[in-house]
C-alpha cells in the first residue's frame, strides 16, 4: 500500500493506494496551526489507523509547500509554519519507524500526471502549474528529478527571457516577486499574473474568467491581451523546453483550463525552439487537486 500525505497550509489531505495504483481511501483533516508536536502526531496517527485497516505497512510520502534543507533536512515553508525549520522527515520516521520521502508539493502535482495510465511509458514529464502561481516539477523515469537542493522545477522563479522582453514592448511592465527578485515567471504565467498584466496595460482589474470570457465574447482588450499572453507564454515554455526537453507536458492550476492553451501553444513555441527540435504534446492534467496526494504516494514506486 502506498501512502501518500498532502500537507497544505489549513488541511492535511491522505490518500491509500493499492499496487494497481488505484485510490482506496481518503481522508482530510485540518493541519495544526504552529503545534509542531501534534502535526508528527497526527500524521503517525493516520499511518497507524491505516496500517491496522489494511493490516500492513504501507510507504510514507508527503508533500508540502516548500521543500527539505538539502544540508540538514530541516523543512524550508511558509505556508506551513508547524513544520518552518523542523527536522519533519526525521521526527516521522523516528516516531513511525519506517522511511519517510518529502518532496515540493509541484513536484508531486508533476509525478502524479506522470503515473498516469497514459504516461507510464513516457521517459520524462515535465509538469507546469498556471495557478495562483506559476510552478512546475520534473520526473524523469517515473522519478522527481529535485537537484542538489530541491529546487528543480522551480520554473516560476527564473527570470524573463529577453525576447519576451521584447515581445511585451516598451511599456513592458517589471513586476515584483515574492522571492524578492523582480521579473520572475511566476509574477506574468500565472493565473495571478494573467490579470496583473490584464491591469497593466488596460488600467482595469478583472479576474481571469472574466477576461476569458470577454476574449469568448470578441472583446477587443480581451483579445489582444490573450493574443499577447500567448505569445508570452510560448516563448517562455520554449525556453523551459530548451532547457529540459521533456516528452510531455502536463498543464495542471486554474489557468490550465482555457482550452485555447493547447490550440495554441503547438502552434507558436517551435519557433523559438532549437531547429532540431519538436514541441513536446502539451495536455491538461487528469489528476487535478487530488494530484498532490498522489504524487506523494507514488514518491515510493520503485
Ligand atoms: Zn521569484
Amino acid at each position: 500500500m502506498y501512502y501518500g500525505f498532502d500537507v497544505g497550509g489549513t488541511k492535511i489531505e491522505f490518500g491509500a493506494f493499492n499496487e494497481q495504483l488505484e485510490r482506496v481511501a481518503t481522508e482530510r483533516v485540518p493541519t495544526p496551526t504552529g503545534d509542531y508536536e501534534l502535526l508528527v502526531e497526527t500524521i503517525a496517527s493516520l499511518v497507524n489507523k491505516y496500517d491496522a485497516e489494511y493490516g500492513c505497512e504501507g510507504t510514507i510520502g508527503l508533500g508540502l509547500p516548500g521543500m527539505e534543507d538539502a544540508d540538514d533536512g530541516t523543512v524550508l515553508t511558509v505556508n506551513v509554519p508547524a513544520a518552518k525549520g523542523k527536522p519533519l522527515r526525521k521526527d516521522l520516521e523516528a516516531k513511525i519507524g519506517r522511511t519517510v520521502k518529502i518532496e515540493n508539493d509541484a513536484n508531486c502535482f508533476a509525478l502524479s500526471e506522470a503515473w498516469d495510465e497514459d504516461l507510464q511509458d513516457e521517459p520524462s514529464v515535465l509538469g507546469l502549474i498556471l495557478g495562483t502561481g506559476f510552478g512546475g516539477g520534473f520526473i524523469y523515469e517515473g522519478k522527481v528529478f529535485s537537484g542538489r537542493n530541491h529546487v528543480a522545477g522551480e520554473v516560476g522563479h527564473t527570470r524573463l527571457p529577453l525576447d519576451a522582453w521584447f515581445h511585451l514592448g516598451d511599456n513592458a511592465p517589471l513586476l515584483g516577486c515574492g522571492c524578492d527578485k523582480k521579473g520572475c515567471l511566476d509574477s506574468y504565467l500565472s493565473g495571478r499574473g494573467f490579470e496583473l498584466l490584464y491591469a497593466h496595460y488596460y488600467g482595469e482589474e478583472k479576474k481571469a474568467v472574466e477576461i476569458i470570457k470577454a476574449h469568448a465574447d470578441g472583446e477587443a482588450k480581451a483579445v489582444e491581451h490573450v493574443e499577447r499572453f500567448m505569445e508570452l507564454l510560448a516563448i517562455c515554455f520554449a525556453n523551459l523546453f530548451t532547457a529540459t526537453d521533456p516528452h510531455v507536458v502536463a498543464l495542471g492550476g486554474g489557468l490550465s483550463n482555457f482550452e485555447l492553451i493547447y490550440e495554441e501553444m503547438p502552434k507558436r513555441i517551435p519557433k523559438y525552439l532549437l531547429s532540431v527540435a519538436k514541441c513536446p504534446k502539451i495536455i491538461k492534467a487528469k489528476h487535478g487537486d487530488s494530484g498532490g496526494v498522489r504524487g506523494a504516494a507514488f514518491l515510493n514506486i520503485k
